[in-house]
């Protein structure tokens, strides 16, 4: 990807102080899903991390990572996934708990969902501290599945995610603040 790109992409997200709570600066991506060329340029760079190679399945998470998630799986000729908050998905499922800032969260993935040695790839709009994405990737190795790596489109670096994904396959991120 140019580093004209990149620029447009980083000047485009925009930055939402206090919300949803005090404290939080937040990275609203609507504007550059509402922009067809960034919008473009931003899914074939988040594809091109796994670009040759064979992938049965995106995995995306609840909610913004169904956007991201599904337009790179069908860039990258895969189905999709998705990785939903309990009690959302209406067939049967297996879920995990994780520990948020304060209090907890529960998400859940179908349990068809993914073949045991099935190619897959997760998916979500922003790497912050973690949890989210582990609790992903605990439930696509529980159904067996051959992680390839996870790809974001923003990395807060300096919450070190990251960490809480060592020993979980590849990490990328198309944008690091
Ligand atoms: P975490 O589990 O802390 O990595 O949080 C990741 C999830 O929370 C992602 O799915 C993001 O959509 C959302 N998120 C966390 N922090 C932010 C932020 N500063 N701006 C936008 N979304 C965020």
């Amino acid at each position: 990807m140019s580093p004209d790109s990149l620029a447009s992409l980083r000047s485009t997200i925009r930055d939402v102080p206090d919300f949803p709570q005090p404290g939080i600066l937040f990275k609203d991506i609507t504007p550059v899903l509402a922009d067809a060329e960034l919008l473009r340029v931003a899914i074939e760079g988040m594809a091109e991390y796994f670009a040759g190679q064979k992938v049965d399945k995106v995995v995306g998470i609840d909610a913004r990572g169904f956007i991201f998630g599904a337009m790179i799986a069908q860039r990258l000729g895969a189905g999709f996934v998705p990785v939903r908050k309990k009690g959302k998905l209406p067939w049967q499922t297996r879920g995990v708990d994780y520990s948020l800032e304060y209090g907890t969260n529960s998400v859940e993935m179908h349990l068809d969902a993914i073949a045991p040695g099935e190619k897959i790839v997760l998916a979500d709009d922003l790497l912050a501290t973690g949890g989210t994405a582990a609790a992903a990737l605990q439930l696509i190795q529980e159904a067996g599945g051959d992680l390839l790596g996870s790809v974001f489109f923003i990395e807060l670096g300096f919450l070190e995610g990251r960490a809480k994904l060592a020993d979980m396959g590849p990490i990328h991120a198309l944008l690091t603040f």
